[in-house]
């Protein structure tokens, strides 16, 4: 993709994620859940999760207020995590965290489908204090997913 399909692409999944969120609700039956704040922008994310015995995201949904793109990030992260395992979740959130920083390439044997769909989120790049936001609700689901209650990006 070039630099201006994603970057259009980007703007059109922030609008439409960022207007209509999925998964915007607490669901009855979540095994776990945690808070999540970033301080720099003011965005206070709820991510609830419902795992399965075998330790599989069967449910994501999340509730709370943020600006566009922190909204947008977690609405598309619901719909990501949904069936796989949380240790794929915390492999997902480190590639995702990549992709944002200009770390470096995803690994080889990473899911390049999901990726790509990640890729148009790390269109934050060109906008280093909005990396936060995007990466909020997956800070998250990972404290979720290991017992924490509050996940901050600071
Ligand atoms: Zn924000």
């Amino acid at each position: 993709m070039t630099m201006d399909a994603l970057r259009d692409l980007y703007q059109d999944v922030i609008l439409d994620h960022g207007r209509n969120p999925r998964n915007f609700r607490r669901p009855d039956d979540a095994t776990c859940f945690a808070r999540g704040h970033n301080p720099l922008c003011g965005d206070r994310l709820t991510v609830f999760l419902t795992l399965d015995g075998d330790g599989r995201i069967e449910d994501a949904a999340f509730e709370g207020e943020g600006c566009a793109i922190s909204v947008a990030s977690a609405s598309l992260m619901t719909e990501i995590v949904r069936g796989r395992t949380a240790e794929e979740a915390r492999e997902l959130f480190h590639a995702f965290q990549d992709m944002c920083t200009g770390a470096g390439p995803a690994p080889a044997d990473a899911d390049t489908e999901t990726l790509e769909r990640l890729e148009v989120l790390s269109g934050v790049r060109a906008y280093p204090a909005r990396v936060k936001c995007a990466t909020l609700s997956w800070h998250t689901l990972n404290a979720a997913v290991s017992g924490e209650e509050q996940a901050s990006t600071e």
